[in-house]
């Protein structure tokens, strides 16, 4: 979908339940920036095919905002054609953790003989882990030709968290930092990467964004955008006073 005039995002790429998976981009006059490369090949190509058709002219390059695998997973496609991806330093992943995730992916088929078959491996057809060639250590600007886009660095989610904001449209592509209707993710994190993450979401809130494309979910514009990072805030301020994930709970029974 188009959120502005240079700003797109695309939603819902399928991955582990109960997750899907966003990824967007941005057309300036010369380059496209591509924020996320997809949870696979699959869902690369389509968001490559769609970053293309807009200006076809255009140089493409590649952002993760995460170290996360359902962020980077489509860097192989990218890189295969010459495409260049940028990412936090500490985004150093390996095949054997993708081929995990695939196994999980796998396990959750509902029907037994096509779970015996790995079937679902099917959607990660070429899938090999690319780490980003480009290794942000510090803020930058891409000139994208009469648009800017901005790298924050935003820690909390994970150490290597990045958002992108476009100051001239202010849209945020923020990653996980906010995700729309889940619970965040915390698990893997600490009580003081918590509180990073903290820091990171009253930056966001000050950026005053018309609309966030957020990693998972729906896109949030307006009301919805304080709304939502409030939301978040209080399932990180008890997770840091219990210091325990939400996700951690065991269900009432
Ligand atoms: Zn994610």
């Amino acid at each position: 979908m188009q959120i502005s005039q240079h700003c797109f995002a695309l939603l819902g790429f399928a991955y582990t339940p109960p997750w899907s998976v966003n990824a967007g981009f941005i057309v300036g006059d010369e380059k496209t920036l591509i924020v996320d490369s997809g949870p696979n090949t699959l869902a690369a190509a389509t968001i490559k095919g769609y970053a293309q058709v807009v200006r076809p002219s255009n140089q493409l390059l590649v952002i993760n905002t995460e170290r996360h695998l359902d962020h980077i997973s489509g860097n192989s496609y990218f890189a295969d054609y010459g495409i260049e991806v940028y990412g936090h330093v500490g985004i150093q992943r390996q095949d054997s953790e993708l081929k995990n995730d695939i196994d999980e992916y796998i396990a959750c088929t509902p029907n037994a003989v096509r779970r015996e078959r790995q079937e679902a491996a099917i959607v990660f057809t070429d899938t090999r882990i690319v780490n980003p060639i480009h290794k942000i250590t510090t803020e930058i600007k891409f000139n994208l030709g009469n648009l800017n886009a901005e790298v924050l660095l935003t820690p909390g989610h994970t150490p290597t968290n990045l958002c992108v904001f476009v100051p001239a449209e202010r849209i945020l592509f923020c990653g996980d930092s906010v995700v729309s209707g889940y619970l965040p993710n915390l698990e893997g994190g600490s009580v003081k990467d918590w509180r990073q993450w903290l820091s990171t979401l009253d930056r966001i809130a000050a950026l005053e964004a018309e609309v966030l494309v957020c990693g998972h979910g729906p896109v949030l514009q307006g009301n919805n955008i304080p709304k939502e990072i409030q939301r978040v805030r209080t399932i990180i301020k008890r997770a840091i006073l219990e210091e325990k994930a939400p996700t951690s709970y065991e269900l009432e029974k």
